[in-house]
């Protein structure tokens, strides 16, 4: 059953893993939707497992409490992180969790990235804040998550890497992306010493743009 939703999780995660935002079996990607009888679940993808020999049916359907509703394989041990942000923001369909390099400096050195582009502002919804450090896996660290994404489409995570959302897998690609990019872009830009940040009026246009297209009511 749900033969489309894990190819499109598998796809993904092949695409996470060819284009260099994991390394090996690191990272994990679920697909959250509703059933024809209108129950929640969530497609994840697998513990331990190797991307380029995934199959579709390794992919693990879970419902919101994390519980395993189909699959023979372990879900990823950060299934609560996914099923909790799920939980919360209502209009998210699709999470991608990487350890890209650019990103991962930036929440080495527990730096938030200020408003620096206008398409992080417009996509992501402003600055990229760091979730404190908590063990993978841990309430902790699904809480510490939740705080610092509020309701924007990406955050980093301290010492660990990154999460992306969308209202669908594309678009929480994009914003993998996206959020890759930006850290790259800042880390060159603090290396030359000098950074000018999106006007703040123009930041403001920007972001009621970025409330109108992917807002929710939950505030930050
Ligand atoms: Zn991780």
């Amino acid at each position: 059953m749900w033969e489309s939703q894990k190819q499109e999780v598998l796809k993904a995660a092949q695409q996470m893993s060819q284009k260099g935002f994991v390394v090996g079996t690191s990272g994990n990607v679920s697909l959250h939707f509703r059933d024809s009888e209108g129950r929640d679940l969530v497609a994840i993808t697998p513990s331990g497992r190797d991307y380029d020999t995934m199959k579709p049916n390794d992919i693990v359907m879970v419902d919101l409490e994390g519980q395993r509703v189909e699959g023979e394989l372990t879900p990823s041990i950060e299934t609560m992180l996914h099923t909790g942000i799920y939980k919360v923001r209502k209009k998210v369909n699709a999470i991608i969790h990487t350890h890209p390099i650019y990103g991962s400096i930036i929440a080495v050195a527990g730096l938030e990235i200020p408003a620096i582009l206008d398409d992080q502002v417009t996509q992501i919804g402003g600055e990229i804040r760091v979730a404190p450090y908590a063990l993978s896996g841990s309430p902790e660290m699904t809480g510490n998550v939740i705080a610092a994404l509020g309701p924007r489409n990406a955050v980093l995570l301290a010492n660990h890497g990154a999460i992306s959302v969308g209202r669908n897998m594309r678009e929480a690609f994009t914003m993998c992306q996206l959020l890759e990019k930006t850290a790259r872009i800042y880390v060159f830009a603090l290396g030359l010493g000098k950074i000018n940040l999106v006007p703040a009026d123009a930041a403001e246009v920007e972001k009621a743009y970025f409330k109108a297209v992917y807002g929710e009511s939950q505030t930050d």
